[in-house]
């Protein structure tokens, strides 16, 4: 057996590396946290190619004299904690000591730096972790660190980096985020020679959110507040009409740093009560301040998660405070009507609103309200469970079949059914001499088709089942290279969040394929100058903004089957039938024979129903036919 000995320091160096870098966000992340805990207000972050070739923050922080910089390079080099009681008061970013000596042992380093101008500036170069030159140097107060060619010495790390838009992505969100935890510092970010942010120093946290969302995402949201000695929050929160299919549009800040928390989560959503429609989430954009005693942020290596100490304590006072403002906001008028002529949304919610509040906890029955609330924690693909349920069920009970695309209806009106319109072709009533067996009865609530078949009563969900009958439409048109343009004759002109024209740009020859032709207009704004035939006259704003959302949870690998996927659903979406549109028995009849003519209604792996049905023997039973 060989001798115990102990690691070299560059090794180990190289070795913490692997858990303190990940990639170049990580890498930002690190240096951008030390610049704020160094007390900059003034942090410009310049990037070349996604931060894998080269990274630089510059920073007007306190700096450090020659001494410090050479030891903060160390490993657990670090000016922040003492002892360990230190470790349970934490405010600043980083705490561990060991991020410099990590990043500039797997990348060509230069730190120069200046703690007092009179005495002059400071640099030290590192190749790999080995000090290559240190010298006196003219530089004004703060901190400049470079880190190129990261992992240029472990290649196994740097085989593993994505691509630069994936990794500029990352930085992106990154320094979004950490803006909106630090409103009064200025953050600049260039890439690729172009400055992408730059967001102004000493703003308010909403004035940052507006800054980084724009009006788009920042329309939709009514401010709240709340403050007391135990803990303090204020913010952004979805007004209750102006809800997302997705989660992303929700940050929340505790003592100025992004951190995951389901404890506020949950209380925010349990604030909402029945506001919120099945699968739609509200956005949030929260700062709350807490004495850091009661939480640990020391939980997750990226610090993002936090323990709370209190955490029932905490779930309650969102939840009542969030419905608190949502009914203030209401009282208020807070939600001016989009169009004053018709009847709006909002009076609706009102009226919800005034209901559920005051049914408060006590007062509604235990049942029906915890019926309602699991309701707000459902994910999508809690429904798978719900299917494989209903499929075990014997062949006497009801059976559902299931839409493959699961996405909530938009307000857009309905599209008209009528034979002379040639894009509803497909639904022309001279094909609708019932080849089908499925024989079409009535309709129930201009929602449900009535039909029957052999030995069985049927239920068809109208919305759902075109939206499918779509969905495989557009999707065999797509692959047989007969999906059909149209030019726009006055080019649609509509502005995107900066992340959303971020994925957007990332994909533009896809969306290109597809038949969409967009450009960038200047600023957030983009002009779209052709569609795929099928949205002519369709809210196309409205499909390209829910791809974008969809696609921000998983378009950053790049799959590109997703991608065109999510955009077959969502122009099937916005193209199908919707709820409340009344069908003659021919149209319906139409739709029918479209599903029994192909085996849609048995091949759909997820998402919601679209029929069920009844056998006959089952409703024999029920009205005890069946001794
Ligand atoms: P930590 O941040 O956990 O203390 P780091 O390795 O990130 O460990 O940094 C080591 C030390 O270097 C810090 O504690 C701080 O004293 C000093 N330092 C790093 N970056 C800066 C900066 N931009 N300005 C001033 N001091 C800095
Ligand atoms: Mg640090």
């Amino acid at each position: 057996m060989s001798n115990v000995k102990i690691l070299p320091e560059p090794l180990i160096n190289k070795i913490a590396a692997g858990e303190v870098v990940e990639r170049p966000s990580s890498v930002v992340k690190e240096l951008v946290e030390n610049s704020i805990d160094a007390g900059a207000d003034q942090i410009f972050i310049t990037v070349v190619n996604g931060g894998k070739e080269a990274i630089s923050i510059l920073d007007n922080g306190m700096g450090m004299s020659p001494q410090n910089a050479q030891l903060a390079i160390e490993r657990h080099a670090t000016s922040k904690i003492f002892e360990a009681e230190d470790l349970e008061k934490i405010s600043t970013m980083g705490f561990r000591g060991e991020a410099l000596a990590a990043i500039s042992a797997v990348s060509m380093f230069e730190i120069t730096t200046c703690h007092d101008e009179d005495k002059g500036g400071f640099q030290i170069r590192l190749e790999g972790g080995k000090k290559t030159h240190s010298a006196k140097i003219g530089f004004p107060k703060g901190t400049r660190i470079n880190v190129d060619n990261l992992f240029f010495n472990t290649p196994a790390r740097q085989k593993f980096l994505k691509s630069f838009k994936t990794e500029y992505h990352h930085i992106y969100d990154f320094i979004v985020k950490l803006a909106l935890g630090h409103p009064n510092i200025q953050f600049k970010l260039t890439h690729n020679n172009k400055v992408v942010l730059n967001i102004p120093k000493n703003q308010t946290f909403i004035e940052r959110v507006q800054h980084c969302f724009g009006s788009e995402i920042t329309d939709g949201l009514m401010e709240c507040k709340y403050e007391e000695s135990y803990l303090s929050f204020h913010g952004l929160i979805s007004k209750p009409s102006r809800f997302k299919p997705s989660r992303r549009w929700q940050h929340t800040f505790v003592n100025n740093r992004y951190v995951k928390c389901q404890t506020i989560n949950h209380g925010i959503y349990a604030g909402y009560k029945t506001l919120l429609m099945k699968n739609m989430h509200p956005m949030f954009f929260i700062k709350m301040d807490i004495d850091p005693k009661e939480i640990d942020v020391n939980v997750h290596p990226a610090k993002t998660e936090i323990r709370i100490k209190n955490p029932n304590l905490i779930h309650t006072i969102f939840s009542d405070q969030i419905s608190r403002i949502l009914k203030e906001g209401t009282r208020n008028h807070f939600f001016v009507p989009a169009s004053p002529v018709e009847p709006t949304i909002d009076e609706t919610i009102k009226r919800q609103i005034e209901t559920t509040s005051t049914a408060t906890s006590q007062e509604q029955p235990m049942g029906k309200q915890k019926e309602k609330e699991i309701n707000f924690y459902e994910e999508p693909n809690e429904q798978l469970g719900f299917m494989a349920q209903v499929q075990k069920q014997d062949s006497a009970k009801p059976k559902v079949f299931l839409n493959p695309i699961d996405r909530p209806e938009t307000e857009e009106p309905p599209p008209v059914l009528s034979s002379t319109d040639k894009e509803e072709a497909h639904l022309n009533p001279k094909i609708a001499s019932s080849t089908s067996s499925f024989e079409a009865l009535g309709q129930l609530h201009k929602k449900y088709i009535l039909a029957q078949q052999k030995g069985k009563l049927l239920i068809i969900d109208q919305h759902a089942a075109h939206e499918r009958i779509r969905f495989e439409e557009i999707k065999a048109n797509f692959y047989n290279n007969s999906l059909d343009t149209c030019p726009l004759i006055i080019p649609l002109l509509f502005e995107l969040p900066p992340q959303d024209g971020i994925l957007l740009e990332q994909n533009m020859e896809s969306w290109e394929k597809l038949g969409f032709i967009i450009e960038h207009f200047g600023g957030n704004d983009y002009s779209i100058k052709e569609v795929p035939l099928i949205l002519k006259d369709r809210d196309i704003e409205q499909v390209i903004k829910s791809v974008l959302d969809e696609m921000s949870q998983f378009g950053k690998s790049g799959k590109i089957e997703l991608f065109y996927n999510e955009v077959f659903s969502s122009i099937a979406c916005h193209s199908a039938i919707r709820t409340g549109q009344t069908l003659s028995l021919q149209e319906m009849q139409t739709l029918l024979d479209q599903l029994a003519s192909s085996d849609l209604q048995l091949s759909c792996p997820h998402g919601r129903p679209c029929i069920i049905e009844f056998p006959i023997e089952e409703l024999d039973k029920k009205f005890k036919r069946i001794v």
